[in-house]
């Protein structure tokens, strides 16, 4: 499973260049030609895509019928061009999740098991060609510039595929710890290896700080990359103030490497990699609120051709000063199934995002730490603050009702049954953290 370091270095080479040559007309021929190549293949290689596009000019790839998670996953072994079949995969994610020994393979294949509700969980299959091209690009884009001593890496993830460590090299040093792993031996493990960058999903690097913070982890990263979970801007002050350093991003999902940020800390998509049409959540808005449907450029194992992807994102129209003209994301809003639901004064259904639902309670009272918000059914939220003493929680409390009600006003919408709780409800380190869930 090694990834030929030829390979690897190819691809970081094409990524560095790429990130501010392509552009214009030259990046949409690229996309263009690449999308093409990626469906024919498909068409050739996987019987799903064959039925799917059939009776469809494959070069109109733009207008193709769309995919998501649902007909991947029902699809399984006719989706992706190995032939391996559900049972296979699954059995092999399964119980690389139970042991925590991700070294196992399906045919030579790597296998992932995306994070989601139980019922919504997405497999995916990566070849070691396509392992090799996603770490030369992520090296490229996400590490500082070249450093003498090299780099030490610190991952934070909820599974390893078992690929960082074999990349290994004198200038860069990855290693993986387990999320699994309890706060306490995480933080020893850390102190002991002195990382430069730092990775991890940013509850975690929460929890990092607060060690840093206390006096237990000594460390000093040059960097932090937030990776798994939605980075809230929030969290990204805390972090940044608190190891002094900047806070950037990658946002990957199964689906494909999307958005990395820049040297500026502008998420920038990844359009050598993915092409995205987007779809506008409202007309007009100077900053739009898109979902994307994403075409994977390179990967040939399980193509990934016009997919849905469940996220709402807010692009940001201005362009970087980085000097790359792949576009930037403002913001992941987050997953779609999130966007809560409230009763408008006038009848019908108004959509409340989750960064509003953000917004409402972190603005109206400094005492809070930490939130979660829950809506069990239209109309209702129930709100968990993390405050520090017992009359800060009241004072929060009755401030956060006071904001609520004044948005929902505010967006034409009846009053809402609003519960506000003390304390968080715990949630497992294997999970991704939502601050913001719709349970109904
Ligand atoms: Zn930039």
């Amino acid at each position: 499973m090694m990834p030929s370091w030829l390979a690897l270095g190819g691809h970081f080479l094409r990524a560095r260049w790429y990130f501010t040559r392509l552009q214009g007309p030259a990046l949409r021929a690229y996309q263009e030609r690449r999308a093409r190549a990626i469906v024919r293949y498909a068409i050739r290689h996987s019987p799903f895509y064959r039925d799917h596009f059939a009776g469809h000019d494959p070069r109109e790839w733009q207008t193709l019928p769309t995919t998501d998670k649902q007909l991947m996953m029902a699809h399984f072994g006719r989706f992706n061009t190995r032939g391996v079949s559900l049972q296979a995969a699954l059995g092999v994610a399964l119980r690389a999740e139970t042991s925590r020994d991700f070294r196992p393979t399906v045919r030579g294949l790597a296998v992932g098991l995306s994070s989601g509700t139980s019922g919504h969980r997405g497999l995916f299959l990566v070849s070691p060609e396509e392992q090799a091209a996603w770490v030369g690009t992520i090296l490229a884009r996400a590490l500082p510039g070249f450093r003498r001593q090299g780099y030490r890496v610190a991952l934070f993830l909820r599974s390893n595929s078992n690929l960082y460590e074999r990349v290994g090299s004198r200038h860069i040093r990855f290693r993986y710890f387990d999320l699994m792993m309890p706060p306490a031996e995480a933080v020893a493990a850390l102190q002991e290896y002195r990382p430069d960058v730092l990775v991890g999903p940013p509850s975690l690097l929460c929890l990092l700080a607060a060690a840093r913070t206390a006096g237990t982890l000594a460390v000093a990263p040059s960097k932090l990359i937030s990776v798994a979970e939605v980075l809230e801007p929030h969290d990204q002050e805390r972090l940044a103030a608190s190891f002094g350093v900047p806070v950037h991003q990658i946002y990957q999902c199964t689906e494909g490497l999307l958005a990395v940020s820049c040297p500026q800390a502008a998420l920038h998509l990844q359009e050598d990699i993915v092409a995205l049409q987007f779809e506008r959540l409202a007309e007009g808005e100077e900053s739009p609120r898109v979902m994307p449907i994403v075409t994977d450029l390179w990967r040939r194992t399980q193509p990934i051709i016009r997919y849905r992807l469940n996220d709402v994102l807010t692009l940001d129209p201005r362009p970087c000063k980085c000097g790359s003209a792949f576009r930037v994301l403002a913001r992941v809003e987050g997953r779609c199934d999130d966007v809560c639901y409230f009763e408008q004064a006038g009848g019908g259904l108004r959509l409340v995002f989750p960064d509003a639902i953000r917004r409402m309670i972190l603005l109206s009272s400094a005492d809070i730490r930490d939130y979660q918000a829950f809506q069990v059914r239209c109309g209702q939220l129930r709100i968990h603050l993390d405050t520090a003493s017992a009359v800060d929680f009241d004072r929060a409390a009755r401030a956060v009702r006071v904001q609520v009600a004044a948005a929902l006003e505010q967006y034409g919408c009846r009053p809402a049954s609003v519960s506000v709780e003390c304390g968080l409800v715990p949630q497992s380190a294997d999970r991704k953290r939502r601050r913001v869930q719709r349970l109904g």
